[in-house]
């Protein structure tokens, strides 16, 4: 080893201990780009896709959305209203549009254990209920606290709203073979309609026109 390549080497070690100092004291000076979470949380974008929220007073049980679904994690549970049946307000009436609610909406559920985050169920949803939130922390023990549950109807109004709808379908089938069943009596007491008159006679066909008759024969030269 030459004196030349002793200098060399001395001087690379002198360089790349003082580049090393060098990036350790910019630390002090350069604005620091990680957040001292949870003390600091990022401040995400308004329309950022992360937890689904639905404004259950806006839903019409339409079930848009779940059809939309590619992995199916969206659970609607209907019953149709019965006629004056009287419930809390906030279960029927209109949403925010002035869109009308026929639908009791007995289950509206997301499984976001499942869901990709993907945002093609809220483009379709007639009331622009449902929604993505900025909502990111969503960490739980249980993986069934991953479940959200959006509907606010009780078991028993459950229950209550499901039998006035079977009995008002039952009273509408029952009335339904009833009218059937009447018309069918009425066609049998009914006496046997005339017979209609018999259609009038072809006229006759036209006579054929008479052939020409064969020429005499030319008598001979
Ligand atoms: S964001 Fe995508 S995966 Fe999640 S519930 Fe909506 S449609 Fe389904
Ligand atoms: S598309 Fe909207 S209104 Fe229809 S069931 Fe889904 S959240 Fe409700």
């Amino acid at each position: 080893m030459g004196l030349g390549s002793y200098i060399a080497d001395l001087y690379e070690g002198f360089t790349s201990v003082w580049d090393a100092m060098v990036v350790g004291l910019q630390g002090y000076v350069d604005k620091p780009v990680t957040l001292e979470y949870p003390d600091e949380r990022v401040r995400l974008p308004k329309n950022s896709r992360m937890q689904l929220f639905n404004r259950i007073e806006d839903c019409i049980g339409c079930n848009m959305c779940a059809m939309a679904c590619p992995v199916d994690c969206i659970y609607i549970d209907t019953v149709k209203a019965a006629k004056g049946e009287a419930m809390p307000e906030q279960y029927l009436g209109k949403t925010r549009d002035g869109k009308e609610k026929k639908l009791y909406v007995t289950r509206f559920d997301i499984d976001m254990a499942k869901c990709c985050y993907c945002n093609l169920c809220t483009f379709p949803c007639p009331t622009e209920g449902l929604t993505m939130t900025p909502r990111f922390e969503a960490s739980v023990l249980n993986r069934n606290d991953l479940v959200y549950h959006f509907s606010q109807m009780t078991p028993p109004e459950i229950e209550k709203v499901t039998k006035a709808a079977e009995e008002e379908k039952k009273a509408a089938e029952a009335a339904k073979a009833a009218a059937a069943d009447a018309k069918a009596e009425a066609a049998k007491a009914a006496p046997p309609a005339a017979a209609p008159a018999a259609a009038p006679a072809k006229p006759a066909a036209p006579a054929p026109t008479p052939a020409e008759p064969p020429k005499a024969p030319e008598p001979p030269k």
